[in-house]
Parts: structure tokens; sequence; C-alpha cells
């Protein structure tokens, strides 16, 4: 339908799954990927991505890592490098989502520098981004998020483009059982794209992929996915059910 820009359902499974669960979570998605039109990811704790590698082969699924260092290695204990990342054959980061910056404090400047490093190791970033609900109440969500969006990604060559995801993912709806209602969340997608065709131009705009996160459902995916400007979705809850998540991937 969007010949300009791929349709894609990444599944972010936070601070879920043992070895054993990634595996079996893996199995249960073996019928998945053939039939559908969009890009299936998934983003297995960091402990289990070589394992969801290797379990992956053979299958049109790609592997993701749910965050990173901004450092290519060094003294920096308990953290992961994009070079580890590649080195097991992961090649795409999740970075700036609601929970990096409300529980580890990840601000802008911190996410504009994993970005780059990201970005000069080859690996495709979905940036996660989105307001919170005080946000929306006082009519500041087109503020927030084009500041969230500049902020860590206009120092950016019109290029590297080809290597961002955006996810918005408006922090009132995730893990709330609310959406955001599908005119929301298209409002705000046709507002981001224009935000990135004034930065840039139309034809990067129209490239870029946007996805919906915030409580998608089986139920809800494919009118929230039948909106224009809406590319595909970031799945928390529902993509720790391999049933769930194949009906979500299945609605496009
Ligand atoms: P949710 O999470 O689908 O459980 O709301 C989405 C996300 O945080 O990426």
């Amino acid at each position: 339908l969007y010949t300009m820009r791929k349709n894609i359902v990444a599944g972010n499974w936070k601070m879920n799954t043992d070895l054993a669960e990634t595996q079996d979570l893996i199995s249960g998605l073996k019928k998945i990927a053939k039939t559908s039109n969009a890009e299936v990811i998934i983003a297995p704790p960091f402990v289990n991505l070589y394992s969801a590698f290797e379990s992956v082969k053979g299958l049109d699924i790609t592997v993701a890592a749910q965050n990173m260092h901004q450092s290519d290695s060094g003294a920096f204990t308990g953290e992961i490098s994009a070079s580890m990342l590649k080195s097991i054959g992961v090649n795409t980061v999740i970075l700036g989502h609601s929970e990096r910056r409300a529980f580890f404090n990840e601000k802008e400047d911190l996410l504009a520098e994993k970005v780059n490093t990201a970005l000069e190791n080859d690996m495709t970033v979905i940036y996660c981004f989105g307001e919170e609900l005080k946000d929306r109440k006082f009519s500041e969500h087109f503020e927030v998020v084009h500041k969230q969006i500049s902020n860590a990604l206009f120092h950016l060559d019109a290029s590297a483009w080809e290597n961002i995801v955006l996810a918005y993912e408006p922090v009132w709806a995730i893990g709330t059982g609310e959406t955001a209602s599908p005119d929301q969340a298209q409002e705000m997608h046709a507002y981001i794209r224009k935000t990135i065709a004034d930065e840039y131009s139309e034809n990067v705009a129209e490239k870029v992929t946007i996805l919906y996160g915030g409580s998608v459902k089986p139920n809800n995916a494919e009118e929230i996915f039948s909106k224009p400007d809406v590319d595909g979705g970031l799945i928390g809850g529902a993509s720790l059910k391999a049933e769930d998540f194949m009906a979500i991937v299945n609605a496009f």
C-alpha cells in the first residue's frame, strides 16, 4: 500500500522471558513471517539475545536490543556496547524508550550520543518518544514530541534517516490498556511526518517508518495500522504471547 516505506511490527519484551521462555516464545512465532506484509522484529533481554539470534535462523524475524551504551568499550560496569551487539548479529537497537527515560534518567543529549554510536556502527535505531498525560492535558503534546525528536535526531544528515525508525508511544498508553484512539495516533503521526518534512524534505519524511506503541492488542491493531501515517507498532505486553503477537503482525 505505502511503497515508500517499510511496515514493521516490533515486540519489546522488556525485562521478561528467561532463556527457556525466550526459546519457547520464538518457537511459537515460527508461523509468523511468511504471510505478513510487515517486517517482524523482537527485542528480548540482553542476556538472551544470542540464543534468540540462533533460534530465529531461517525465520523472517529480526532480533533487536532494547538499549545499549553510547561508548565503544571501557570501564562502564554493567553496560553493553554496539560492537558487542554486532558481534552476535544484532543490528537493530531500541533507544529512548519511556521506561529508560523515566527509570534510568535518559535525556535527549544522551540519546543523541547513543543514536550516533548506533549509526556509526551501521545499526538501525528504533527511536522512542511520546508525551505524558499531563502534556496532553495542557495541550503541549505536539511541542513535547517536537522537542523529543529534534533534540535527539535533528543533528543527523538526511542520509542517516535511512537507518532511523520512529516509535511514537504516548506514555499514558503504555501498559495501561488505554490506547490512543486511531485518530489520535494518526494526528500525531502526521504531525511527526510534517515536522521531518519541514526540517529535511518531503522525501525523507515519506520514507521514515513511524510506529505506534501503547497497548496495541489483537483487537485494535488493524484499525490503528490502517491509518495512513501509522506504519506499524511497537508492542509490549501483547508481544509476550505468540498468538497475540502473530495476530498483530497479521493485522497487516
Ligand atoms: P505495551 O508497551 O504494548 O505493553 O503498552 C508498549 C511499549 O512500551 O513499547
